[in-house]
């Protein structure tokens, strides 16, 4: 059923209707994607922007006139928008309801990533909004309660603000976690954990350093002497491995070196550090399947 908008009958023609209809639902679909993308795979301060011109390209090959242009404007982004778990057939007439998208996100109790739904105690989310002159783009900031479908415990409260169609994470009342793979050992998870937090954070030389901690702090516990540093240190646990494994796995001594010298520029290397991360995991994922074997053998 499209949406009727009785205010518009004096100015708009039925065509020109339906195809505002048609466009609010392209911007709803837009706006469901992006809260999708900014919940579930940005981090805090992190943003993304709404595409306009992909609104109108949606619409009838990019042109939508004058008349059309400006209920836009008016009825999309002059609004403040108010996310929906479910469908409705009518607009409100002060605000832009849009399908709230399903979030994943770590639950601490559950102690995995599982699906969260909001959870709004009232008609409308807590939502504050400014778009009066000197502004020229609608200032907005949402609240989002997130509730673990699996618990049901307290709900985490996610803060995004609008800047006209520029959305940005810019708050949670939980700090993200996140779960180190089973086969890092247990003694250095949290330097993978902060490794990767840091880095989401947009701290790239902090997870850098922690990337070297956690190859550093292993190695320590194998070589079991706090004396030995560095390339001493590498070359000792690299004695430790079969002749097999150093051919087939990335060598920690190598990527030691290259986090070393990363370090040293304070060279803030985003490719490097998912680089170096994935040449570690392999190596530790490596390992634990080597040791488990010897383990059985002998
Ligand atoms: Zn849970």
């Amino acid at each position: 059923m499209a949406i009727e908008f009785p205010e518009l009958r004096s100015i708009l023609s039925t065509d020109q209707r339906a195809a505002a209809a048609k466009l609010l639902k392209i911007a709803g679909e837009l706006v469901n994607e992006a809260f999708e993308k900014l919940l579930n795979e940005r981090h805090l301060y992190q943003s993304l922007n709404i595409d306009r011109n992909r609104l109108y390209k949606e619409h009838n090959g990019g042109r939508i006139g004058r008349i059309l242009d400006q209920f836009l404007t008016q009825k999309f982004e002059k609004q403040p928008w108010l996310p929906l778990q479910k469908a409705q057939n009518s607009e409100p007439v002060n605000g832009f309801t849009f399908r709230f998208p399903n979030v994943w996100n770590f639950c601490s109790q559950c102690d995995a990533r599982t699906p969260f739904n909001l959870n709004l105690d009232q008609e409308r989310p807590f939502t504050t909004q400014f778009s009066a002159p000197p502004r020229k783009a609608t200032f907005q900031v949402l609240c989002l309660p997130l509730q673990c479908q699996g618990c049901k415990s307290d709900p985490i409260l996610f803060m995004v603000t609008r800047k006209g169609l520029k959305l940005t994470l810019t708050g949670r009342s939980e700090f993200e976690e996140v779960k180190a793979p089973e086969y890092i050992p247990k003694a250095q998870r949290k330097y993978y954990s902060q490794a990767r937090i840091a880095f989401n954070s947009g701290q790239i030389l902090p997870a850098l350093f922690m990337l070297r901690t956690l190859i550093e702090q292993f190695m320590r516990s194998v070589i079991n002497d706090d004396a030995i540093r560095g390339d001493e240190l590498c070359k000792k646990y690299n004695e430790t491995l079969p002749e097999d494994f150093k051919r087939r796995f990335p060598s920690f001594a190598e990527i030691y070196g290259t986090l070393s010298d990363a370090i040293h520029r304070a060279a803030e290397d985003p490719p490097l550090f998912e680089e170096q991360l994935d040449r570690i995991s392999r190596h530790f994922e490596a390992k634990s399947v080597f040791d488990k074997n010897s383990a059985k053998a002998g």
